[in-house]
């Protein structure tokens, strides 16, 4: 058998991923071999593969007897004779497994690396197989072995005595994480003889990564959560307390969360670890005990509460997001004071030299945290790959601009301002584009051949087109209060020649919000001191006045007006009333001596974005493509190998986004009573919807009519500025421009 026949037969699989069959080659021509491959790339088949199509047994070398069981069992299943080795056996049990191995029943054995060799206590395994051919040893999560790596185990260092002993065994070496030195070191200490060396990139594309300010971490861990109902996720904390207390908290608000920690009773940790990986339970909340060997492929992000101890902790951890290749999300909390505390956790007594070490990682994951530049170049480089400077998918990178192609948008855009005159403002137009039946849009307008060409677009973004054009030179805007929308001689040459128009947008998403308060610390200082005096009149504590989290929102987002207090958590009206102004005149001050503008509009889009976190990505246009191509939902989640949901997911996005019409999905009379029901329930929550319609309904048919409703409202609020009144849509170019990505 070919080592795919061996892939499509024992592990059901179709295709060999990146370079796997050519480390199984590698392996099966004697070679040694050295693989470097991210977690979840697939390592274990490397040398599965070649023990079944090798005479003789393959020894795998793992430093976790607790997933030995477990990798076990996952062969057995699949058919192949595999066994461990470890004191969880008794005596006699151990003994069995030799006698299997002698009698060449066994393909692969899993044991611990002083197994291989005698101690005090035992005998070498090798010298209990005398006649027993091995095939191949596989040294997995090599890493172990130097003291330079993240997670060095003495008892790994044995194995440098390997190929003296077995010089004629081939070696395969594999981990998940090792930076330059530790590469360096693996290869020396195992002396492996002339080895192919295989690195897979280790860019995770569909992990986005995004850190945040640890102020108020809780609170903004439920906003994110809020945002992510439903779906998988790790959440990281640093001690086995906090996991329970935080796991409490989130069942407390109604999230589905269970805590993990090796402290814990090995039988409710498993019942805990298996809920999660059969998605009884959407949220575990762990210490790093969790999470090794764990293949939970829909995994959709990983939350560090507390930075970890070294860049190759969080990459591993991080790395258990989105295995299936969907968009997933990395979210840490970061404070610069955690770093000290770790640091002093990081002091191994008697140990210099291992103290120095893990020293030096965290420095490096500090500097990781506290980036102004790409965060994925940072952890790709780290591990020695090279890499541009920009991925597009990370907090820092979202936050700068990108150029995209708007001709069909924009001329669509230019056509409506020249066939309206020239004579309306931006949220006119957008309506006329959208086929806004309103009285609002005069009757003559609803006749223009512009009219309801745009209703394929949010008005999001729409609004976006628009300011980019803006900015662009494509239009102009006349001043005062209320803003019409001219086209330039920029714009009119677009409109006659149909040449490209290119516009640039942010990038920035909510989530990428970095907050900028060390830069306002003075005037955390100042509110500190109207807190006092306005603490002191009415004779109450200071914190009864204002929290301190409040007043670093203050200074954050800047708020001008008692409005925009509002949005500042922890003013109420009565606050507002009371003790506003107070703030405001500080603030004020602050913002003119310093030169600063409010940034009370990051805040407002923070609000808004949790309705509205869903975007368009390529697996959902594959989708797309699909159906357009005449495929039910149901064909294409075979075709797709995809949950039905996932894609229905992925048709009610474009339901949402007009992309795709209700009517194409189903009949109208559904579609009617549907409605209805969700129109007197007042919600949008399914489960009530699908009680109060009965059997005649299903769950994905009221998702679509739900999406169908929500058509259009994925719009974030515009920014008012002072004298107009709602409804008379103008725009402030930078406010616009600053949420208009969607
Ligand atoms: P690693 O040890 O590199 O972290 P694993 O060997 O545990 O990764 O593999 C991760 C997951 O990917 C497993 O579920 C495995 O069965 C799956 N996998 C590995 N190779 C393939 C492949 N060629 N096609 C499909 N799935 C694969
Ligand atoms: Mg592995």
């Amino acid at each position: 058998m070919t080592p795919l026949e061996i892939l499509k037969k024992q592990f059901g699989y179709d295709a060999f991923r990146l370079n796997q069959e050519d480390i199984i080659n590698s392996v099966l021509a004697g070679k040694d071999t050295f693989v470097l491959i991210p977690t979840g790339g697939g390592k274990s088949l490397c040398y599965q593969i070649p023990a079944l199509l090798l005479e003789g047994v393959t020894l795998v070398v793992s430093p976790l007897i607790a997933l030995m069981k477990d990798q076990v069992d996952a062969l057995r299943v699949n058919g192949i004779a595999a066994a461990y080795l470890n004191s969880t056996l008794t005596f006699q049990q151990q003994e069995k497994v030799i006698a299997l191995v002698r009698q060449n029943k066994i393909k692969l054995l899993y044991l611990a690396p002083e197994r291989l060799f005698a101690n005090e206590n035992r005998g070498s395994l090798l010298d209990q197989l005398p006649d027993v051919k091995i095939s191949l040893i596989a040294i997995d999560e090599a890493h172990c072995i130097s003291q330079w790596g993240h997670d060095f185990r003495p008892d790994y260092l044995i194995l440098a005595r390997v190929k003296k002993s077995l010089p004629k065994v081939p070696v395969i070496a594999l981990t998940a994480t090792a930076d330059k030195l530790t590469r360096k070191d693996i290869l020396e200490k195992l002396e492996l003889d002339n080895p192919n060396v295989f690195t897979t990139s280790f860019n995770r594309a569909n992990i986005r990564y995004i850190i945040e300010d640890k102020m108020n971490s809780v609170d903004r861990l439920m906003n994110f959560l809020s945002q992510h109902k439903d779906e998988s996720g790790i959440i990281y904390c640093l001690s086995r307390r906090s996991t329970e207390t935080l796991a409490e908290d989130l069942r407390m608000a109604g999230f589905n969360a269970l805590p993990y920690h090796a402290g814990m009773d090995t039988q409710t940790r498993i019942s805990h670890q298996d809920k999660f990986l059969k998605d009884e339970v959407k949220l575990i909340v762990a210490t790093i005990a969790f999470g090794m060997g764990i293949d939970k492929s829909n995994v959709r992000f990983v939350v560090h509460m507390d930075i970890p101890k070294n860049i190759e902790g969080y990459y591993q951890e991080t790395g258990r997001a989105g295995r299936d290749g969907l968009d997933s999300i990395a979210l840490m909390f970061y404070s610069r004071g955690d770093i000290s505390k770790m640091k002093r956790f990081a002091i191994i007594e008697g140990n210099p030299e291992q103290t120095a070490i893990s020293l030096r990682k965290l420095d490096q994951i500090a500097r990781f945290a506290e980036l102004e530049a790409c965060r994925r170049k940072f952890l790709l480089n780290y591990f020695d790959e090279a890499t541009g400077d920009y991925c597009g998918n990370c907090d820092i990178c979202l936050r700068d601009l990108e150029t995209y192609d708007a001709t069909t948008e924009g001329r669509k855009v230019l056509k409506a301002v020249s066939e309206l005159s020239e004579k309306f403002g931006a949220g006119y137009i957008i309506d006329v584009l959208w086929g806004s039946t309103s009285n609002r849009i005069q009757p003559e307008h609803k006749r223009i051949t512009s009219y309801a060409t745009g209703n394929a677009m949010s008005k999001t973004q729409w609004q976006g087109i628009i300011a980019g054009m803006v900015t662009q030179n494509f239009l102009e805007k006349t001043k005062g209060a209320y803003p019409i929308l001219k086209l330039t001689e920029k714009g009119l040459a677009a409109l006659e020649s149909n040449s490209a128009i290119i516009l640039t947008r942010g990038r920035l998403e909510n989530e990428a919000l970095n907050f900028d308060k060390a830069a306002n610390l003075p005037l955390v200082e100042e509110l500190k001191a109207v807190r006092r005096k306005l603490a002191a009149i009415d004779g109450v504590p200071p914190f009864v006045v204002l929290s301190d989290a409040s007043l670093e929102e203050l200074a954050t987002y800047l708020p001008l007006t008692r409005e925009q207090l509002l949005n500042i958590s922890g003013f109420g009206e009565t606050k507002v009333r009371k003790f506003g102004d107070a703030f405001l005149t500080a603030i004020a001050s602050y913002c003119n001596a310093a030169g600063l503008e409010s940034k009370i509009h990051l805040k407002e889009r923070k609000i808004v974005k949790r309705s509205n976190v869903d975007h368009d990505t390529s697996t959902k246009q594959v989708t797309l493509k699909l159906f357009q191509d005449g495929l039910r939902p149901e064909e294409i989640a075979v075709k797709r190998k995809l949950s039905i949901s996932t894609i229905e997911g992925h048709l009610a996005f474009y339901i949402k986004t007009g992309k795709i019409s209700i009517q194409q999905v189903l009949q109208e009379n559904k579609i009617i009573t549907i409605e209805k029901v969700v129109n007197d329930l007042g919600s949008q929550t399914l489960t009530p919807i699908k009680l109060a319609l009965g059997e005649a309904y299903s769950f994905s048919e009221i998702r679509y009519v739900i999406a169908h409703m929500q058509r259009g409202t994925v719009e974030e609020p515009l920014v008012y500025y002072g004298h107009q009144s709602p409804g008379d849509v103008v725009y402030e170019d930078k406010a616009i421009y600053q949420i208009s990505t969607v």
